[in-house]
């Protein structure tokens, strides 16, 4: 059997990553690569066309508040 490392790219930063069980970050590069990921999730990013909620209005007038008392 062949013992070459597996190789993946970074989702973050597109660099090679070996796969091997030593990087506990795989398939990132690194910690740092494996939390931007995770805070662009967070923080919206990547494109997220409406949230579901939003969706749920009828009057288009409320589309930017949460309920009749903010319009203040
Ligand atoms: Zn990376």
């Amino acid at each position: 059997m062949s013992t070459s490392p597996l190789h993946v790219n970074c989702p973050t930063c597109n660099a090679t990553v070996e796969w091997k069980t030593e990087n506990e970050h795989r398939p990132f590069c690194c910690e740092r690569c494996k939390l931007i990921d995770l805070g662009a999730w967070a923080n919206e990013e990547y494109a997220i066309p409406a949230p579901p909620e939003k969706q749920w209005s009828e009057d288009p007038q409320s589309n930017h508040s949460l309920g009749p008392d903010t319009l203040q």
